[in-house]
């Protein structure tokens, strides 16, 4: 039978970080297997805003690890993810200042460039811009974004010149096991792969697999939509990232140029029993909503054609941070899923994370028990001061 050290079962950007990592570490041989396409998951269709603003010092310190590690990927691989850095303003109302200036101050304290600005300051980054004078913002020069499927395909092509081995097109099926131990997996083709360690980064799809090898897991399936704008003349030029706790929603610059709408409270998304089969469309009253909340911030959007829109899927956790490490009951196993979408940004610290754990690579801000699977059982889940899951 086949035998790596590490299989991933995954090629959205979690299992092609893990996969770059793990080779670059030379912690074994690695073999990831993607069902679908890379990209397929909730990766295809992020929004791949990379920005820092957090409010717990292990998050801030892997946002800002990351940051600089897409930052600095083109010079360092040779290949182009579309790295953009026009800066991200979150807005929030004078009632939540003192939790705004209290995260902000944690997050200098780790190195982050950022301040809170008043409305004055917020009208002249955004001049055709409406803020009320009460309000206030949390602004970070340093936040971008680049183009999702771009990356994950550079990740997974620098692991596999690295000496990782990729499948595409292939499902994983179930797992080899002794008792409780994982020894590898089973693929639709009719193979199996004997293994050290797998690892379950399946995105939407984790949850399901490893319930059906008998462990169910706090992984819940979100329908999330995006709608997409021709922004106004005029306005293409100078686009910021914004976060806005006032209106419930976030905006960014696409790289083709629209401008992406979406809504920050989860609650408005539907549940999904089964990610391969879902509705990719969004409503017209949905479009309605986010050219209403829109304009009451950039009133010129008021008359914007919109483009459409899309439905994605976001893995979420009930405290809407990520599942990492050990898959409690089993060994020979990891997960690493429940993103609640933001996960994009944490992806090259996660890899390299979970290759310091489980390989070779070097410690960085991931802290291994932070995002233990276990936490819920024990009772212990993640706190922090935002209300609104994907902001953390
Ligand atoms: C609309 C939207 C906007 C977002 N915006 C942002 C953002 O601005 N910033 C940010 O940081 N994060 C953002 N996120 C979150 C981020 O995109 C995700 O956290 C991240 O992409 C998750 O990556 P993943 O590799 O864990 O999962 P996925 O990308 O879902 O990858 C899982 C992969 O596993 C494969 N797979 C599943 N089952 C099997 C199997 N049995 N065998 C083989 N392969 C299998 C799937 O085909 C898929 O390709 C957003 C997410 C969405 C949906």
């Amino acid at each position: 039978m086949e035998q790596r050290d590490f299989v991933i079962v995954g090629g959205g950007i979690m299992g092609a970080m893990m996969a770059l990592r793990l080779a670059e570490s030379a912690s074994g041989s690695i073999l990831l297997v993607e069902k679908s396409y890379p990209g397929a998951g909730s990766t295809g269709k992020s929004g791949a805003i990379l920005r820092q603003h957090y409010s717990h010092k292990v998050t801030i310190g892997m946002a800002r690890e990351s940051l600089h590690w897409y930052c600095g990927f083109e010079d360092q691989y040779g290949l182009d993810i579309s790295f953009n850095r026009p800066g991200m303003a979150f807005i929030c109302k004078e009632t939540d200042r003192e939790n705004l200036e209290r995260n902000v101050q944690l997050q200098q304290s780790l190195g982050v460039d950022t301040t809170v600005i008043d409305s004055q300051a917020l009208r002249e980054l955004e001049p055709a811009g409406s803020f009320a004078d009460e309000e206030c913002a949390a602004w970070e020069p340093e936040a971008g974004n680049v183009n999702p499927v771009q990356t994950v395909h550079a990740v997974l092509d620098c692991a596999i010149r690295a000496g990782a081995d990729v499948r595409i097109g292939v499902r994983v099926t179930g797992f080899l096991r002794d008792g409780d131990r994982i020894q590898g997996i089973e693929l639709d083709d009719g193979n199996c792969v004997a293994a050290g360690m797998v690892i379950v980064a399946a995105g939407p799809w984790a949850g399901k697999l490893l319930e059906e090898a008998g462990v169910p897991l706090p992984l819940q399936t979100l329908r999330p939509e995006q709608a997409y704008f021709e922004p106004p003349a005029g306005a293409r030029e100078k686009r910021l990232i914004y976060g806005d706790l006032t209106n419930g929603l976030y905006w960014k610059p696409e790289l083709a140029g629209w401008t992406r709408v979406g809504l920050l409270d989860m609650n408005d998304d539907a549940v999904v029993d089964d990610p391969d089969h879902y509705d990719e469309g969004v409503s017209g009253e949905f479009i309605s909503k986010c050219r209403e909340r829109l304009s009451r911030r950039l009133p010129h959007y008021c008359m914007s054609p919109s483009w459409g829109g899309v439905a994605a899927l976001y893995t979420v956790t009930p405290d809407s941070h990520p599942l990492i490490g050990p898959v409690p009951g089993l060994e020979g196993i990891w997960v690493v899923s429940g993103f609640s979408g933001h996960g994009f940004k944490m992806a090259p610290a996660v890899g390299r994370g979970v290759a310091a754990a489980i390989g070779n690579d070097q410690a960085g801000h991931f802290e291994a028990n932070f995002f233990a699977p276990d936490r819920f059982t024990r009772k212990a889940p993640i706190e922090v001061s935002y209300g609104y899951g994907i902001l953390g």
